[in-house]
């Protein structure tokens, strides 16, 4: 454990240290060295980027069988045995506030609302802790972010300490994990928080620099709470507040009328829906009139056929509708373009079984499609418009022989 020096420093970010083996492993390189800053990616919290020599180090790992950290590089080793490390600290920085904002908002949690921390992750774009409650009101979590921001703002002392897990046991500790070894390490916030942890953490709380929560997830027995700190919180605020500029810019309103602002646009867009819904009934009524009024009289009822492009945006269904409420109506219907629909249906007193007309029809355009006497539909692909009439024709024909 003594080699891993961020263990009691997590602010040095420049060292010189001595490679103590080379590994090459499914052709990806890895050197360990005799101490290292650098952080391998355990208990929730990511690996740290850097260099060694000025070779990239793109990802930091323990080695299971004796727990070696291996810092995996870009390319091949470094040639020289000492090698001078840097760590790339603004991503270090990030996860001490992160992390150490995760302490502080644990304990607030479970203060406030005797909900206690069951999981911790950190990634690059999102930090969550998993709360072993499922009910939380709003105005708790006002009292833990602000009872967080308090301790912060306070900049307390943040302690580590190295104890035996018998003198652990005997201390009043949020958490003790099973580690294989005897030493236990502790990170206490001054009089608000004891646990056990091996991540990087700020020196004093006013780092941390503020604690939002953004998110509050349901999951089950358990909740998420999805938050943000320090540099994160800031850039996360300045995202938000372009938005909202943007959006008061569109709308023409300040920051308190925007959410009835868009309330009111949601309420007359589903107004012009139903505005446009019967005007679209209207014209089809107007349409189907017209084509009934120009049919071919065929002894006791009128045959209509007509192709639609279908960029006309033709409702074959509804418009199919519109024409078989009248008595003895007989339609054959179809839209071409990208692809062929055809509709045949017929007023229920009218002769003709459309299914079996419709598979003929069908049979000479490769498409598919079904239905009954009275009505059936199908598709297939996009065919000339002067073809698909042509096919319309013939069945007509079929109509009329019968
Ligand atoms: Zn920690």
């Amino acid at each position: 454990m003594n080699h891993r020096l961020y263990y009691q420093d997590a602010y040095t970010t420049e060292f010189t240290a001595v490679i103590t083996d080379r590994i090459i492993e499914n052709g990806r390189f890895a050197v360990t060295l005799d101490q290292t800053y650098f952080y391998p990616t355990s208990g929730g919290q990511p690996f740290d980027k850097g260099t060694l020599d000025g070779r990239s180090v793109i990802d930091v790992t323990v080695r299971e069988e004796d727990g070696a950290v291996l810092h995996w590089l870009d390319g091949a080793m470094p040639e020289n045995n000492a090698v001078t490390a840097v760590i790339d600290w603004p991503r270090r920085f990030d996860h001490m506030q992160q992390h150490t904002g995760q302490h502080i908002l644990s304990q607030a949690f479970i203060r406030i609302a005797e909900a206690y921390t069951i999981g911790f992750h950190l990634s690059d774009d999102t930090v969550t802790i998993d709360l072993n409650v499922n009910k939380l009101s709003a105005e708790q979590l006002n009292q833990v972010e602000q009872l967080a921001n308090d301790i912060v703002w306070q900049n307390r002392p943040v302690h580590i300490q190295l104890v035996t897990r018998a003198e652990a046991e005997k201390m009043p500790i949020r958490k003790i994990p099973p580690t294989p070894t005897n030493e236990i390490r502790l990170i206490g916030i001054e009089d608000f928080d004891l646990t056990a942890c091996g991540g990087t953490h700020v020196l004093r709380t006013g780092s941390v620099g503020l604690i939002k929560i953004v998110k509050v997830e349901r999951r089950g027995e358990t909740t998420r709470i999805e938050f943000r700190c320090g540099g994160r919180a800031v850039s996360d605020y300045g995202r938000k507040n372009d938005t909202i500029q943007e959006l008061m810019t569109a709308l023409t309103t300040g920051q308190e009328s925007l959410v009835t602002a868009v309330s009111s646009l949601q309420d007359e867009n589903k107004n012009s829906q139903r505005t446009i819904k019967k005007l679209q009934s209207n014209l089809l009524e107007y349409q189907a009139a017209q084509m009934i009024h120009a049919g071919q009289k065929t002894g006791e009822f009128i045959l209509i056929s007509q192709v639609f492009d279908e960029n006309e945006g033709i409702n074959l269904r509804h418009l199919g509708q519109h024409l078989t409420q009248q008595s003895g109506v007989v339609a054959l219907l179809a839209t071409t373009g990208t692809k062929s629909q055809l509709l045949f249906c017929r007023s229920d007193n009218a002769p003709g079984d459309m299914n079996t007309l419709l598979k003929e029809a069908l049979n000479q355009i490769d498409g598919r499609g079904g239905g009954s006497a009275v009505m059936a539909q199908g598709g297939g692909p996009g065919v000339e418009n002067g073809r698909l009439s042509q096919i319309l024709a013939h069945i007509q024909q079929i109509i009329q022989t019968k």
